[in-house]
């Protein structure tokens, strides 16, 4: 069937299918007549002759002009239209011409049988299979034909019409009526047939259409279709099916949709297909298909089976729909199902589901159940409220209002009544498709135990610890007066010229008592350290300086041991770490003097530095020594332990490395060993780098200058007690900017109260960190001099605690400054003591308030 184009029209293509129907029926209407009319003719002949073939003429004989007549009038009558059959078929003028050659041939055939009436009925007939052309058109010539012929005939040859010699004219008249009564009713018959047929053309047309919707669907539907024969086999498929199934259409037809299913989906397939055939019309399915390629497909297949009119079962139509990602996303979803219920069910701590609305629990894990003792089928009777000990059921509710999602403490009562503490760790969830909660149980009734037991521990600890570094405090303390006695005694002794064994034994009562002194001096700074007590003055300290002068330090020992001390330091001085100047170089005092101490006599210890990054110095201490072996490393700060250095000659106390790491820790910094074999150990020392008071004051120089102008010049005299170069320098370089001040310097408590005494200045600056004093007691010991009672002092500081500063000014100081010092409070200081000085004698309290120092910390 000729498919509908796009845009043709259904009442086009009717008009199309209704006149290639019309010119169907002319063709076949014309070949009709080319039979008749040879037919006619032959017969025409044959009567012509059977009827009268010969003329007499008295007793001569001739051919009748009837044969003759029938031969060539009747050949010349129906060649023509039987050659326009051929060359014109189904034309307009070869059915015209028919139909005036077969009234033609009707007047010859009714002029041979000598007008005979039986003979008109020829044209009757003529006329009726005309009418087979449906075209009433054909009759107008034809009759026109038969009139003419009837009317001329009539007047001039009523023999060959009539029969008779003579005829009415009226005859003629009657005849020709009789031949229009036969023509209305057979343009009524053309005229209805002309309607049938463009209505059965329309239908055609309409069919035509549908049928072609149908099969565009068919080919085109998103989803497999197929029309499988009752022999089983593939009739038609679709192009999705094809493309699902990996088959072109002509390859499915030789197959059937069991050929293409998958071996374990065979057997129920059939069955599905003989249940249908037996009674269900229809069934839905999902079953695997093989692709062509081998692969797996699932499809989920409808089938219907479709009956005839009488119920007999004509074929089955398919569909498939490919599922094979939705099979594959289900196969997810229950494998992910399967983890989370297994991570549920399996999980070792307590785990349920409860509705956040009525409270009841949803579900619950064996590791629930073990632990409560309620069997599942109990849970799953019961809501939360009924695991609660009746006082936290208020507290519970606001927290399921509330939906924390953090991890809450609870008490839960178990089956048998005992009350556990755990920590309960809730998220929404949906559940069944509902609002629920997930909630996660953690049993920490035995952990708070534990946790008590080792606060308590920890406690008990504590104090026997604190106990214990008071006892050495105390201990300490008390031992230090009778090795003052013996050491005082002992040197006094020395003096007065004792006898060399004497003077040997007096030698060992010394040395013992040196040796003890360090060691409770040690003993004390640890126990101080353990205690929170140690203070330290955390201050820039100049690295290179430090080392210095640890290393003049260290010469006399050195030399002593033929110790070569290298000193390979690669820093500038502006290099400065965060530290208490005076425990940073016991630290590297300490490590300097084991290295002098452990290595043997003509060796030599290399003290070298570098800045590690921006933020930290690495001070190392290398020497030639024996080394430490690496089993004993982990124990080098251990307190008293001298990995086995007992056993040799030299002298120890082990406790040296074990201070050092406290304090170097204490400021910041840290200690190590780099490497320790038999040619030496490397020792390092790191402490937090920071800027030189220097770079911290610069900038502001300019404005401090500019500041001082107005004031009017006096000479005074300021002593500065502080034996930190840096910051003595620092000062030094500040006062630069006053002339008129003179800058008297001491490095040690004892001398600046010397000095103090012997130049009576307008001011002291005093540091409270000094190596022999601390600075309250040389504050004291000022306040107590009459001399010097009267003049301020101003304590610079870096350690500004409140308890502190209201420490020092009780005992007398003028005014409190903190370093890193602020140069412009520095110079208002220095004016305003000057000018209480001046007028006013009374001492002003420290400008610097306390909230301000508070807050510097
Ligand atoms: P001591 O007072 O015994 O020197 P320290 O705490 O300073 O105590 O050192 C602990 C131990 O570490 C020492 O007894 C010694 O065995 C070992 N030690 C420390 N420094 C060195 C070194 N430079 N070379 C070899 N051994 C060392």
């Amino acid at each position: 069937m000729r498919k509908l184009t796009k845009h043709e029209s259904p009442a086009k293509r009717a008009d199309e299918l209704f006149r290639q129907q019309q010119n169907e029926i002319y063709v076949k209407t014309d070949q009709l007549f080319a039979k008749l009319m040879f037919v006619q003719w032959i017969a025409c002949v044959v009567m012509a002759i059977i009827i009268s073939p010969y003329t007499w003429s008295g007793q001569a004989k001739a051919i009748h002009e009837h044969v003759w007549a029938a031969i060539f009038l009747g050949g010349a009558i129906s060649v023509f239209p039987i050659w326009m059959t051929r060359a014109w078929p189904g034309a307009a003028i070869t059915r015209h011409v028919i139909a005036v050659a077969q009234m033609l041939m009707s007047a010859l055939l009714i002029s041979v049988t000598g007008g005979r009436i039986e003979t008109h009925f020829h044209v009757f007939g003529s006329l009726v299979i005309l009418s087979f052309y449906r075209d009433w058109r054909v009759l107008i010539p034809a009759t026109i034909v038969v009139g003419l012929d009837h009317f001329i005939r009539g007047v001039y040859f009523p023999y060959s019409v009539y029969g008779v010699l003579t005829a009415s004219p009226w005859r003629s008249i009657e005849h020709a009526a009789w031949v229009v009564f036969e023509d209305v009713f057979l343009v009524i018959s053309c005229l209805r047939s002309i309607r049938e047929m463009r209505s059965i053309a329309n239908r055609t047309a309409a069919l035509e259409l549908s049928e072609q919707n149908f099969r565009q669907i068919f080919q085109e539907a998103p989803i497999g279709m197929a029309v499988v024969a009752l022999d089983e086999k593939f009739a038609q498929a679709n192009a999705k099916l094809c493309q699902m199934v990996g088959y072109s259409e002509q390859e499915l037809t030789d197959r059937t949709p069991i050929d293409i299913t998958h071996p374990d989906d065979v057997a129920f397939s059939r069955n599905l297909a003989r249940e249908m055939l037996k009674s269900a019309s229809h069934n839905r399915i999902e079953k695997r298909y093989l692709r062509k390629d081998g692969a797996t497909v699932w499809g989920a297949r409808t089938g219907s089976l479709i009956r005839d009119e009488s119920g007999n079962p004509r074929h089955f139509v398919i569909m498939i729909e490919d599922i094979s990602e939705h099979k594959k996303a289900q196969q997810a979803v229950r494998d992910s199902e399967e983890r989370y219920r297994l991570l549920f069910e399996t999980n070792p701590y307590p785990v349920w589901v409860y509705d956040p609305k009525t409270l009841c629990f949803l579900a619950v894990n064996q590791a629930a159940i073990d632990c409560y003792g309620f069997s599942r089928e109990e849970f799953l009777s019961m809501n939360i409220k009924d695991i609660r000990p009746a006082e936290d059921l208020n507290a519970l509710l606001d927290d399921v209002a509330q939906s924390s999602p953090e991890t809450t403490r609870w008490r839960h009562r178990k089956k048998n009544g005992t009350i556990i503490d755990v920590e309960i760790t809730a998220r929404p969830i949906s559940f069944s498709g509902k609002s629920a909660r997930l909630v996660l149980v953690n049993d920490i009734t035995e952990r708070l135990h534990n946790e008590t037991d080792l606060k308590q521990a920890k406690k008990e600890a504590e104090r026997a610890n604190k106990a214990k570094s008071e006892f050495l405090s105390r201990m300490s303390h008390e031992l230090r007066t009778p090795l003052n006695a013996i050491l005082g005694f002992g040197q006094l002794l020395e003096r007065q010229n004792p006898t060399p064994t004497q003077r040997g034994r007096l030698g060992h009562i010394i040395s013992a008592g040196r040796h003890l002194l360090g060691l409770i001096n040690e003993v004390l700074d640890i126990s101080r350290i353990e205690v929170g007590r140690m203070q330290l003055s955390l201050e820039p300290v100049s690295v290179v300086e430090t080392i210095q002068e640890t290393l003049d330090l260290m010469r006399p020992l050195a030399a002593e041991r033929k110790i070569q001390l290298v000193a390979n330091v690669d820093l500038d001085a502006t290099v400065h770490v965060h530290a208490d100047r005076q425990r940073f170089k016991q630290v590297l005092l300490n490590v300097l003097t084991n290295g002098v101490k452990y290595t043997p006599i003509g060796g030599s210890v290399t003290v070298s530095s570098a800045t590690s990054g921006n933020d930290t110095v690495r001070v190392r201490v290398a020497d030639t020594g024996p080394g430490i072996a690496q089993e004993k490393l982990a124990r080098l700060f251990t307190p008293f332990d001298r990995l086995g250095a007992e056993q040799s000659n030299v002298e120890g106390t082990g406790l040296g490395l074990a201070l050092s790491q406290r304090l170097i820790q204490a400021m910041g910094g840290g200690i190590g060993v780099e490497k320790s074999g038999s040619s030496g150990s490397i020792f390092w020392i790191e402490l937090p780098r920071t800027k030189s008071p220097l770079e911290q004051t610069r900038p502001r120089k300019t404005r401090e200058r500019k500041h001082h102008r107005g004031v009017e010049a006096e000479r005074r005299t300021i002593l500065y007690i502080e034996d930190n170069l840096s910051n003595l320098t620092l000062v030094e370089q500040i006062l630069e900017e006053r002339p008129e001040i003179e800058l008297i310097t001491a490095m040690q408590g004892q001398v600046g109260l010397d000095l103090a005494r012997q130049h009576v200045p307008d001011l002291i600056l005093l540091d409270l960190h000094l190596p022999d004093l601390p600075g309250w007691e040389v504050l004291s010991q000022l306040k107590a001099n009459e001399t010097t009672s009267g003049i301020p002092v101003i304590v610079i500081s870096a350690d500004a605690t409140t308890r502190q500063v209201k420490r020092l000014m009780k005992t007398g100081a003028t005014s409190y400054l903190t370093k890193p010092l602020d140069v412009t409070e520095f110079f208002r200081v220095l004016d305003q003591t000057a000018a209480s000085t001046n007028g006013a004698s009374k001492p002003s309290i420290a400008p610097t308030d306390l909230a301000t120092i508070d807050s510097n910390l």
